[in-house]
């Protein structure tokens, strides 16, 4: 079943899409079969359970060196800044980046550790109240002052880029949790239109500002038609979530 689901996704996605299996609340075993199908990409939620799963495959690479060697994990989760150490040493990307204080707090990991971070920044658009991310201007902050663009004031200019072990990617976002297909398309086309204008707001960052991460199970199709570059899609190749 997993099998046959990621083998049909890889054949029927474009090829501008890549595939992020979300395996939070499944086995491990079942990220092998997915793996054995020919999955790299992998995201979880929750820092314990990426740590449990992460150090399960280290146990197994002391008998089998290499084994699932080139698996990567992204981070789709709200993540606390006291959390950061559980999670930036194993992933390759956090694509959950909703505040300030987060990314500040990655910056600082990141430099202390001489890394640099891949990040996808998150607007909130969906109706939902409790939703965490940035408004559209919070993010065209964020990129100018990472391009140098935006000055202090009018002598003293910031010349150094404070996000200098943040490689900026991209745009994660959600629709609203609704069947209205409507409301869906209008988020995305929301959530469409910060990417491009982010590319075209900073065409230094904009080489590496390439991914716009939409689309779930339920709503993966519409999304592409957006301009998806990354699905994350749980339930539709592990089942429901126990
Ligand atoms: C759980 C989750 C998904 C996957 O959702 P499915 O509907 O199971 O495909 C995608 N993105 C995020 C941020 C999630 O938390």
């Amino acid at each position: 079943m997993i099998f046959n689901t990621i083998n049909k996704l890889h054949s029927e996605l474009p090829s501008t899409v890549k595939l992020v299996a979300v395996s939070k609340f499944h086995p491990f075993e079942a990220i092998e079969e997915a793996y054995r199908a020919g999955q790299r990409i992998f995201a979880e939620s929750r820092p314990q359970e990426l740590l449990s799963k992460v150090k399960r495959l280290e146990e197994i690479r002391q008998n089998h060196p290499g084994y699932m060697s080139d698996i990567k994990w992204h981070f789709i989760g709200h993540l606390q800044t006291n959390k950061l150490k559980m999670v930036l040493p194993y992933v390759s990307m956090v694509q959950s980046v909703d505040s300030v204080r987060l990314l500040d707090a990655i910056q600082t990991w990141a430099s202390a550790n001489d890394l640099v971070v891949d990040v996808l920044l998150e607007p909130h658009v969906a109706a939902e109240e409790t939703k965490q991310g940035f408004s559209p201007d919070e993010i065209y902050d964020i990129l100018g002052r990472a391009a140098g663009e935006i000055s202090t004031s009018e002598v003293e200019q910031i010349v150094t880029n404070p996000y200098s072990h943040i490689r900026f990617r991209g745009i994660m976002g959600m629709a609203t949790f609704t069947d209205d297909q409507t409301v869906i398309r209008s988020d995305f086309s929301a959530l469409s239109s910060i990417f491009e204008t982010c590319r075209i707001q900073f065409p230094t960052l904009s080489q590496d500002f390439t991914e716009l991460s939409i689309g779930m199970s339920d709503d993966y199709s519409i999304a592409i038609e957006y301009g998806s570059t990354m699905v994350r899609i749980g339930s539709m190749i592990f089942g429901d979530r126990v």
